[in-house]
């Protein structure tokens, strides 16, 4: 990745490109351009858009803008036939017939919200271990998706053999919204925290502040993760968000950035400048 000093640059570490319809996205990519978003990570959430996703990667990657794809099944959307392994096998032999060797796997997790009713958390974490065994086989960058459960992620990722993930920093907690007391557990685990505008509420001030600066990410979760608070006005959003789709856009990395520079109480661009070398390392630690 070309950086010019003289600009800001941003790396999305999180979103979900599949998921906005074939104009949106095309709009949306030339906005990223503009606003000097280089590199995106787009995140797969179940078996249902794999290709699709590996295909927006591939055809919208530029040497202007990079896309790299992610795969995973996502605690939301567990509908495959999961009683037996066959999932698993479908996800290796996908993964093993990939044309493309830059990938992730992601978004996977554990989700202590309303969707436990529908699949237990004991379901859902043995789904969930069995895809982080898999990147760490493969030792490959993962995005973990996590919701209410942070004590039991960090006991499950503590006692697995993880080698590869711990060593060589390969885990990324998405949206992070964890209490002040897992910031230095998860940073035991060189985790990274990947910060999103749905972060961006006064509950989770004292943690933000609290992050390590060599450790945070930004990330839009768009097309979702829409938050008004980190907008001065109307004008900053009104482009690419309107009542009827309540998209987000990536372009929100910019934004976020300044609210948690104001938060942290440090210079904009400096921070700035801080996580995009972060996400950089991420970068050339996994795909260059
Ligand atoms: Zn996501």
């Amino acid at each position: 990745m070309e950086k010019n000093n003289n600009n800001l640059f941003y790396i999305d570490s999180h979103c979900h490109l599949q998921d906005y319809s074939e104009n949106d996205l095309e709009s949306i990519l030339n906005s990223c351009q503009k606003s000097n978003i280089n590199l995106l990570y787009s995140n797969a959430t179940n078996k249902d858009d794999f290709e699709k996703n590996l295909l927006i990667s591939q055809k919208y990657s530029s040497d202007k803008i990079k896309i790299i794809s992610g795969f995973g099944f996502h605690p939301w959307f567990l509908d495959y036939p999961l009683n037996n392994e066959k999932w698993l096998y479908v996800f290796k032999y996908f993964i093993n017939n990939l044309n493309e060797k830059n990938f992730f796997i992601g978004e996977i997790g554990i989700d202590g919200g309303k969707i436990k009713k529908t699949f237990s958390l004991e379901n859902q974490i043995e789904i969930f271990k069995k895809q982080i065994e898999l990147a760490n086989e493969l030792n490959k960058l993962v995005h973990i998706h996590c919701v209410y459960e942070w004590d039991k992620l960090y006991k499950i990722l503590n006692n697995m053999k993880i080698e590869n993930l711990i060593k060589n920093n390969k885990i990324i907690l998405h949206s992070f919204q964890g209490k002040k007391k897992h910031i230095e557990k998860f940073n035991n685990l060189n985790c990274y925290f990947s910060i999103s505008s749905g972060c961006y509420s006064k509950s989770n001030f004292d943690m933000l502040k609290m992050l390590p600066n060599n450790k945070i990410l930004f990330e839009s979760d768009s097309p979702s993760m829409f938050n008004k608070e980190i907008y001065s006005n109307e004008n900053d959003y009104k482009h690419f968000y309107n009542e009827n789709k309540k998209n987000n856009s990536p372009e929100s990395i910019k934004f976020l950035c300044k609210k948690i520079a104001e938060l942290k109480e440090i210079n904009e661009n400096e921070f700035c400048n801080i996580i995009y070398n972060n996400s950089l390392k991420v970068f050339n630690d996994n795909f260059k």
